[in-house]
């Protein structure tokens, strides 16, 4: 059969520079989250302030109440905002050209396809409702999330898991979600992109969205030779070759497809009115996207990039209860001590409540040289645990004789 040949070198381009992008940002957000946990001093943000999810999580508590939910910082909605503004105007390009943990899939997935030497798929029968089973998790956990006002979905979320790993608290907190990380890789393995297909909250709701985007794949049938390599580079196994245009709520606009395509202007990404653009093009609006919006977000100081003391969390409203205002006073009277974690400091906690650093000294053992240091570090040393922390904040609110008093009960206090 003759037809007009697609020239190679633009798709293997597009596929390259979409790979980069993919690598660029699982490596940018591993080497955060390895920062997050182990520097002593300059922070960078955490998980919580820097994953769109967290904006959609705390949409309700911050539409009702004003306030953003516990952990999650305005840098999480400001993300949200740039993947949706993504998913307007180029559907789930998050997942395909973005997200950190479908880059992982997709590495496995590749490895995979190497081992099978090929791509497999679920049976039909189980893959048609599995499908289903992300929007079942979306709803529930957002229902969890706005009646609790809290990170419901921390423990079971792999992403949070991921930027643990190198975090003593790993396996006691996110032992679940390091489980969940576990399936998504060796299920992608196997069957590629397994998280994103089966479980991910975030892919259901930009698929919802998808519906109104407006670049699609599109597939010209007069010049089709239905050679069926776009449905064999799809990695959510969407059967493009039998569609005019992938509608799918699953597709995860990677390109894959379109690159795979040997015929000339065969399938593109394109308007319902035949305005194209070419793979690469996509990537590179996609980022543009993200850049500006993160861009705008940082000149304004609204972008959070260095971790939050406990004074900001507090001032930021986060650590208040009902009908407070932030203040720059101690307020060891409102405080939450929920916010007191093992990456806090006791320097922290002083500076966040009014307690003197002497107290600290005295009742736990831990001199102000190393007060400046994440509890989760010196806790062991010293014999003492957050919760100890927790329980002399609050009985220094009402009884400092009491506070200097507490005997500290360590690990068996958690
Ligand atoms: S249909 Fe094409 S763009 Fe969509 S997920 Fe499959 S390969 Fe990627
Ligand atoms: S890759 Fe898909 S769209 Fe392109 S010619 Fe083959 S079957 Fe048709």
């Amino acid at each position: 059969m003759s037809y007009e040949k697609a020239p190679k070198e633009p798709r293997k381009r597009a596929r390259i520079i979409r790979w980069a992008v993919l690598a660029v940002v699982l490596v940018a957000i591993t080497v955060i989250g390895y920062l997050h946990q182990t520097a002593v001093t300059g922070k960078p943000a955490g998980v919580d302030a820097l994953c769109p999810f967290g904006g959609l999580e705390t949409a309700f508590s911050l539409i009702t109440s004003g306030y953003l939910l516990k952990r999650v910082a305005l840098s999480g909605v400001i993300l949200l905002v740039a993947v949706v503004a993504v998913a307007i105007v180029f559907r789930r390009s998050f997942c395909g050209q973005i997200c950190p943990l479908g880059f992982i899939q997709e590495m496995f997935g590749g490895l995979g396809r190497r081992v099978f030497r090929r791509r497999l798929e679920l049976p039909a029968w189980l893959d048609r409702p599995a499908r289903y089973l992300k929007y079942v998790v979306l709803v529930v956990f957002i229902y969890l999330t706005w009646t609790a006002a809290d990170l419901v979905i921390r423990p079971y979320d792999p992403w949070v898991a991921y930027m643990h790993l190198t975090s003593a608290e790993v396996f006691a907190e996110f032992g679940i979600g390091l489980g969940v990380l576990a399936a998504a890789v060796v299920g992608s393995f196997v069957y590629d992109r397994f998280f994103c297909k089966y479980l991910c909250p975030m892919g259901a709701t930009l698929g919802l969205l998808s519906k109104f985007s407006i670049f699609k794949v599109r597939r010209t049938e007069s010049t089709c030779i239905d050679c069926k390599a776009c449905d064999a580079a799809c990695p959510v196994n969407l059967k493009v070759s039998e569609v005019e245009t992938v509608e799918s709520p699953e597709c995860i606009n990677c390109n894959e497809c379109v690159n795979a395509c040997p015929v000339k202007d065969t399938l593109a990404v394109s308007t319902s009115k035949g305005k194209r653009l070419s793979a690469l093009a996509t990537t590179g609006a996609v980022v543009a996207i993200f850049a500006i919006v993160v861009g705008a977000a940082t000149v304004t100081g609204d972008f959070q990039w260095k971790a939050a003391s406990l004074a900001d969390e507090i001032k930021s409203g986060q650590g208040l209860g009902e009908g407070t205002g932030a203040s720059d006073a101690p307020m060891t009277g409102d405080f939450d001590v929920s916010l007191i974690k093992g990456r806090t400091t006791l320097a922290e906690v002083s500076e966040a409540t009014g307690i003197p650093a002497s107290l600290f000294e005295q009742v736990l053992g831990v001199p102000t040289s190393e007060q400046g240091t994440p509890m989760k570090d010196i806790k062991d040393a010293y014999g003492f645990s957050p919760e100890d922390v927790r329980t002399i904040v609050e009985l220094y609110r009402t009884d400092p004789a009491a506070a200097e008093a507490y005997v500290p009960l360590g690990e068996a206090g958690e």
